[in-house]
C-alpha cells in the first residue's frame, strides 16, 4: 500500500480529534474531486514499518479517539488487503478507539467484506459536485451516508444502512 499523509488531531473527518491515514488510488474520477493526486496507486509513498509506527504513536494518546481511513480510496483494490490487515491490528492493539473510513464504493456493493468486522463507521459513495452541500456533517454531497456499520451488520437487513447519528440531509 502507498499513502500520501498522516495527519493528527483531525477535527474534520469524523467525532472527536483523529490520525487521518490517506491511501493512495482511487478510480472513481469524481468531477471536482479535491484530491486528484491520489487517485495513482503508484503515487505517494509506501506505507512502511515507520508510518504504522507514526499511527500507532498517536492511537496511544488517550485523546486520539480514533482513526480515518481516506484517500483516495481505502477500497481500492490495490488497497484492500493492506487495509484489512492494519485494521487488524489496530482494533487488537487498541480496541478502545474507533475506526471510520471513507470510501468511493456504495455500502451495497462492500457490506460483505471481511474488512467490514473492523470499522466503525463508513462514509460512502462517490462525491456528486451536483449535490455537494457545505453545511454536511462528515461528507461532501448529500447521496453519501455515514453509515453506523456495527448497528447495520447486527441488524437483520444488512443492506440498508443504519446512518451514524452524525448523519443528516
Ligand atoms: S472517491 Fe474520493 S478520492 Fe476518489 S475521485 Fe471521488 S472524491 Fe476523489
Amino acid at each position: 500500500m502507498r499513502y500520501h499523509n498522516i495527519t493528527k488531531d483531525d477535527m474534520l473527518n469524523g467525532d472527536g480529534l483523529r490520525v487521518v491515514l490517506w491511501v493512495a488510488g482511487c478510480n472513481h474520477c469524481c468531477k471536482e474531486c479535491q484530491n486528484p493526486i491520489t487517485w495513482d496507486p503508484d503515487g505517494g509513498l509506501l506505507f512502511d514499518e515507520s508510518a504504522k509506527q507514526e499511527i500507532f504513536e498517536q492511537l496511544e494518546k488517550p485523546y486520539i479517539s480514533g482513526i480515518t481511513f481516506s484517500g483516495g480510496d481505502p477500497m481500492h483494490p490495490v488497497n484492500r488487503a493492506d487495509v484489512r490487515d492494519l485494521m487488524s491490528e489496530i482494533r487488537e492493539k487498541y480496541p478502545t478507539k474507533t475506526i471510520w473510513m471513507y470510501t468511493g464504493d456504495s455500502w451495497e456493493d462492500i457490506c460483505d467484506l471481511p474488512v467490514m468486522q473492523y470499522v466503525d463507521v463508513v462514509v460512502d459513495g462517490e462525491f456528486h459536485v451536483e449535490e455537494k452541500d457545505v453545511k454536511l456533517l462528515w461528507k461532501g454531497s448529500k447521496n453519501q451516508r455515514v453509515i453506523d456499520v456495527k448497528k447495520t451488520l447486527a441488524s437483520d437487513h444488512r443492506r440498508v444502512p443504519v446512518l451514524h447519528c452524525g448523519d443528516y440531509a
